[in-house]
């Protein structure tokens, strides 16, 4: 399962260059080329899968098997002072590259990676009613 157009699917394929840390049957762990901070990797499946809800659970499971490695080796090689994994799962959410990756991504005191967090409260009975509609679609 790749797809020609894809840019991770051209590194998996090793059609395109990128500097790998890690790989396994599963996935690759590579250096991000715009990085957030130094040290920022990616890890990706070796199939084309666009968002995270489309893998099996055994797709994510050994996909995600490396993670904590992963971030532990890159605390230690970057001294930060903690790490983002975060996941960008559709375009609305600022995935660009339409296969899915795990960002890896060292974070320090006054850095300049902000987010917008925009705690709010729930209205009555809102939370459980919502928690049902979750329930009732897994
Ligand atoms: P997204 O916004 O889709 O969650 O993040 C895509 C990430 O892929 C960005 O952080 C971007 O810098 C990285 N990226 C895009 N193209 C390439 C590439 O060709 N090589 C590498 N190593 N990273 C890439
Ligand atoms: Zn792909």
């Amino acid at each position: 399962m790749t797809d020609t157009d894809c840019i991770f699917c051209g590194i998996v394929s090793r059609r395109i260059p990128a500097t790998k840390v890690y790989e396994d049957d599963a996935g690759i762990a590579f250096m991000d080329i715009g990085p957030i901070a130094e040290g920022h990797v990616l890890l990706i499946p070796r199939a084309h899968v666009a968002t995270v809800d489309q893998l099996s659970p055994d797709e994510a499971a050994a996909l995600l098997r490396p993670l904590p490695a992963l971030v532990k080796a890159v605390q230690a090689a970057t001294d930060c002072e903690g790490v983002n994994v975060l996941q960008n799962n559709g375009p609305i959410a600022h995935q660009v590259v339409q296969h899915v990756h795990f960002h890896i991504i060292p974070r320090n005191p006054g850095d300049e990676f902000h987010f917008n967090w925009p705690a709010h409260a729930y209205g009555p009975g809102r939370m459980k009613q919502l928690a049902e509609e979750i329930r009732k679609n897994l």
